[in-house]
């Protein structure tokens, strides 16, 4: 499961934005897939590395025919520290413990994870999502939050960082 670290690691400290442009793109999403799952919105503004897992997991829910449980798209990028962790964040970034900091960050930080259906799978809730529902972002190459010990069912998030895809700060 890639963390925060890994994510800083790959693509440097999201509270400064001087890399963002490097690895944040506007996704405009093919009219085909917005027009069989009209919960999606018409652009998305994701990591490069989720372009394609992204079009692939819609595409799977569309020829699965399970575009009916696409309900709300619940938005993919945002810097934030992980939901309990905010104040943990602070301290250590306030002793300049970035590393440290960057373990409890979320990696929606990095827009490299979705939510899905979040109005129905609360943060610690049973999630509502199909088992098929979910393998059709699995097969696309993501991890889901709802197989977690403290159960996220509205969050999927990339299952690695390709090599190729990673910015070596200076
Ligand atoms: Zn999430």
């Amino acid at each position: 499961m890639i963390t925060g670290l890994d994510c800083f690691d790959a693509f440097g400290d999201p509270n400064t934005v001087w890399d963002e442009g490097l690895y944040m793109v506007v996704w405009d999403v093919p009219k085909y897939i917005d027009d069989c799952i009209p919960a999606l919105p018409s652009r998305i503004y994701c990591n490069k590395e989720m372009i394609v897992p992204l079009e692939v997991a819609f595409l799977n829910v569309i020829n699965r025919g399970l575009t009916e449980e696409f309900k709300t798209w619940d938005g993919c990028f945002q810097v934030r520290p992980i939901r309990g962790y905010e104040t943990t964040v602070k301290k250590l970034l306030a002793s300049g413990q970035i590393e440290k900091a960057m373990v409890y960050m979320s990696i929606h930080s990095w827009g490299v994870a979705i939510d899905i259906n979040a109005f129905e799978n609360g943060l610690g809730k049973e999630p509502k999502m199909s088992k098929e529902f979910v393998e059709c972002f699995e097969d696309a190459g993501f991890e889901w939050g709802g197989n977690w010990k403290r159960k996220d069912g509205m969050h999927f998030q990339l299952t690695y960082i390709r090599e190729e895809s990673k910015i070596y700060r200076p």
